[in-house]
């Protein structure tokens, strides 16, 4: 690895992997083979989260059932950017969102695109679009894009 593929702009890069575990796993495989976005539900408070996790936060017993969720949310809340850090995989301005995901009570924090950033609106709805490469990662999701369903 040569100097300029560590250093950018005055910052070091330091590329790194880790496991994501079972949950995390079987999250992001769905994403990259199928194009599904799944969640998983604490039996005790009926709360579905996405993304997943292993343990309910709020009751401490293990989410077992898996939930297959739409691919498409409702706009939480959102902020646009207009510099670029380099590291963010968009040219600027960058939108934001919190994604409210049907079906789902959490909410997945991601790009909006396609779309000017002065008319996206809390309340919208989005549908993501998915990457033709995909890869196992969260930018499977390629960005939410406006949607009537
Ligand atoms: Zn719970």
């Amino acid at each position: 690895m040569d100097v300029e593929n560590i250093i950018y702009h005055g910052r070091i890069k330091v590329p790194y992997k880790w496991y994501v575990g079972e949950t995390g796993s079987r999250f992001f495989i769905g994403l990259r083979d199928n194009k599904e976005l799944w969640g998983n539900r604490c039996p005790k408070c009926d709360r579905v989260y996405v993304p997943p996790i292993k343990t309910c936060w709020e009751c401490f017993v293990p989410t077992k059932e898996w939930v297959k969720l739409k691919d498409t949310g409702t706009v939480e809340s959102f902020t646009v950017t207009h510099y670029s850090e380099g590291v963010a995989p968009k040219d600027v301005p960058i939108i934001y969102g919190l994604i409210k995901i049907d079906g789902a009570d959490g909410s997945l924090l991601h790009f909006i695109g396609d779309v000017e950033p002065g008319d996206v609106s809390v309340g919208m709805r989005v549908k993501a679009v998915f990457a033709e490469e995909r890869t196992g990662s969260i930018l499977d999701i390629k960005h939410f894009v406006p949607s009537n369903e």
